[in-house]
């Protein structure tokens, strides 16, 4: 497997306006997936384009294999590429469709129907060959443009939000099938999303894309549990960022405090990711207030809706700072809460 990396990419499309991508480096290890994850207008396409080269750049260079092919054409660099609108020729059977890159390529005939089959295996359509795109359901449609993009043999697979048109059940399937796919291919994966749940679950290494520029880039797991920048700690885990200072090696954020940084010097001020499971609720009894290890506060509940197993809560503390928290869906039934009333909101210790 090839790795993939990219150097001080810059590219404009107004002169001198602002560039949709600038000054971007990173590294796509050889046969891992790695996702460029960030919100809608950060660049993320640009560069996927750019990779594949569909777009030149004014600036900065891609190496793939250690092989600078910045200037090379789309064909020479042996990419395969699925975007979100499936793209497949509407008047061309499954079959022709999946042996089209091949055809280009002038493979013989028996070479390709051979590919074919082993692509249809793959996808675990065998039985549909036959049909026309416009008799699959959108899923099926999907994996035949994975089956069509990997006939050839790519070096390096771009998948640009690649299940973005389907709905959530479908989408969250074909993830479990796309982490088989590249099981059995082991071919580097390059995927474009804005969903973080996708990009976490699926890569080995993530890039946090903010305003054309690399925000973070690391495995999902260090993006998760340290956070570069306030927008990575939101954008990733809907984390709350509170301001305070420390005192007495603690963080004092208003009345809630936690353990501050080793490194943190008494009287500096600080910025503490609050993850939404890192708080609990405690019930407020006859008004009295239990202070919990970390100082649990009086705090007001704004809002909340249940989502699967979890009731997102968001809390208003005295501070005037609002969090947002999850809770398991029993634990919230048993507070017995409305909007509008008062918790206790108590730092999880294990944080
Ligand atoms: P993302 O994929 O993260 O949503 P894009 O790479 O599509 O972001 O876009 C980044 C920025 O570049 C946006 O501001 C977008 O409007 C602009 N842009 C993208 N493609 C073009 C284009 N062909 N012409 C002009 N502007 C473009």
């Amino acid at each position: 497997a090839m790795s993939v990396v990219v150097e001080s990419l810059t590219k404009r499309f107004t002169a001198g306006g602002t560039p949709a991508v600038s000054d971007v480096s990173f590294q796509a290890p050889a046969g891992a997936i790695t996702t460029l994850l960030g919100p809608s207008g950060a660049g993320k396409s640009t560069i996927l384009r750019l990779i594949a080269g569909l777009e030149l750049p004014d600036a900065g260079r891609v190496l793939i294999d250690g092989v600078d092919c910045t200037e090379l054409s789309v064909q020479r660099r042996g990419i395969g590429v699925v975007f979100q609108s499936y793209a497949l020729f509407k008047h061309m059977t499954v079959r022709e469709n999946i042996a089209f890159g091949l055809n280009v390529r002038k493979q013989s005939r028996s070479e390709t129907e051979a590919r074919v089959d082993e692509m249809l295996k793959l996808v675990q359509l065998e039985e549909l060959g036959h049909r026309y795109p416009g008799q699959l359901s959108g899923g099926q449609r999907q994996r035949v443009a994975f089956a069509r993009a990997l006939a050839i043999r790519p070096k390096l697979l771009l998948l640009d939000e690649p299940f973005g048109a389907l709905d959530t059940r479908v989408r969250v399937e074909l993830r479990e099938w796309l982490h088989e796919l590249h099981v059995q291919t082991g071919v580097t994966t390059l995927l474009v999303t804005h969903d973080q749940e996708e990009a976490l679950e699926i890569s080995q290494h993530v890039v946090i894309m903010e305003a054309g520029r690399v925000a973070q880039a690391g495995p999902p797991a260090e993006i998760y549990d340290r956070p570069a920048t306030p927008f990575v700690a939101s954008f990733v885990g809907g984390t709350s960022v509170l301001s305070g200072h420390v005192r007495e090696g603690r963080a004092h954020l208003g009345s809630l405090h936690v353990a501050a940084p080793a490194t943190a010097r008494e009287g500096e001020a600080v910025r503490v990711f609050v993850r939404p499971h890192d708080i609990k609720l405690v019930k407020t009894v006859g008004g009295n207030h239990v202070n919990g290890a970390n100082g649990a506060v009086p705090s007001r509940v704004e809002r909340f809706k249940p989502v699967g197993g979890y009731v997102k809560v968001l809390l208003k503390l005295p501070s005037g700072d609002t969090v947002a928290v999850e809770v398991p869906r029993s634990e919230f039934d048993q507070l017995g809460v409305a909007e509008g009333d008062s918790v206790q909101a108590d730092v999880r210790t294990a944080s």
